[in-house]
């Protein structure tokens, strides 16, 4: 099986009728860029560059950044990297104790795009070293725990900013650098045709919009069927984002753990998604998985799928139709 699986590594990922489905991996450290391209990632869908501020006792400088974010490009061999700005709050603290303040309900606070654009010089200092990496290969910018377009609009600001500095300093600039949200808050999801007028691309984060739909804590066990994406809610708020981003014809990914998790490929594509974006493990298992869908017997009962009342309901008709379309 291990060898079958490597195998599949080398063409490009199909479902059993022939669509090819777009895998990037989720990548913090190094060792996740090797994996991810031994197992044939189409890219980085979601580099989560806080991880670069929570290892040292200090800020990491702009040319650690630079460092760091340039050998991630040059490690994916001209595949695209999606760097997502610091993703820092009460919950993931720097390790310098700089910028995340203690809060009572650190997943309602503080977090996020709200934090760095409370931190301009330290945001710009990221903002620096991500536009001078994206001249070594394909790179898209991904903003988190977005709520609302003014935020877009102020990190494009923040760019543009640098983009002159830069110029004046004579540093070679990227010609494009795409932006994108991240799709996590509710309200991100419900008014998502206003990003999109911001947004150059989409991700959902499904870990945490699941947490903040069902306001059930994505790390607590004790809330039992409340924390899934079978809750007809998210679904129908899965479809929306989904089919909304499709129709302006704007590209978008779903990068939380159910996008490496084969129990919800169908599911998935059901809804129409066909980018995900995963923990590097889980490459091949989601591949082998869509080699046994069809996803247009699956996009066909759809609407089956966004009728159901219930958890039990849903669980029930995916099981039924993962069954017709294997
Ligand atoms: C998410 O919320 O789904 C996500 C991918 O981001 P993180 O897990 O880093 O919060
Ligand atoms: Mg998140």
């Amino acid at each position: 099986r291990g060898r079958s699986l490597a195998a599949l590594a080398q063409a490009p990922s199909r479902t059993a009728d022939g669509v090819e489905i777009h895998l990037y991996a989720n990548a913090e450290l190094g060792d996740d860029v090797a994996r991810a391209r031994r197992d044939g990632a189409d890219g980085i869908g979601l580099y989560r560059s806080e991880f670069l501020f929570m290892r040292h006792k200090q800020l990491p400088t702009e040319e650690e950044q630079f460092i760091a974010y340039r050998d991630l490009v040059l490690g994916m061999g001209g595949a695209p990297v999606t760097i997502r700005t610091l993703d820092l709050g009460a919950d993931k603290a720097d390790a310098a104790g700089l910028l995340v303040r203690r809060e009572e309900n650190p997943a309602l606070g503080v977090r996020g795009i709200r934090l760095a654009l409370r931190f301009p010089a330290v945001f710009g200092t990221q903002i620096r070293a991500i536009l001078r990496a994206a001249c070594y290969g394909p790179v898209r910018v991904l903003v988190p725990m977005v709520t609302q377009s003014d935020e877009l609009i102020a990190v494009r600001a923040l760019f543009n900013m640098a983009r002159e500095e830069l110029q004046r300093e004579g540093i070679d600039l990227p010609e494009r650098l795409p932006l994108g949200a991240m799709i996590e808050v509710p309200a991100a999801a419900i008014n998502v045709r206003a990003l999109l007028d911001h947004a150059d691309f989409l991700a959902i984060g499904s870990n945490d919009l699941t947490q903040y739909v069902l306001a059930a804590d994505r790390d607590n066990d004790a809330l039992g069927n409340l924390y899934t994406p079978l809750q007809p809610a998210l679904l129908r708020l899965l479809a929306f984002v989904i089919h909304t981003c499709r129709k302006v014809g704007k590209p978008v990914s779903l990068c939380g753990e159910i996008g490496g998790d084969v129990h919800f490929t169908a599911l998935l594509l059901a809804l129409g998604l066909s980018e995900f974006s995963m923990h590097p493990s889980q490459l091949l298992p989601v591949r082998e998985r869509l080699s046994q869908l069809d996803r247009s017997v699956l996009l066909r009962q759809a609407p089956r799928l966004l009728r159901a009342y219930t958890y039990e309901d849903v669980e029930q008709v995916l099981a039924s139709m993962t069954e017709s379309a294997s």
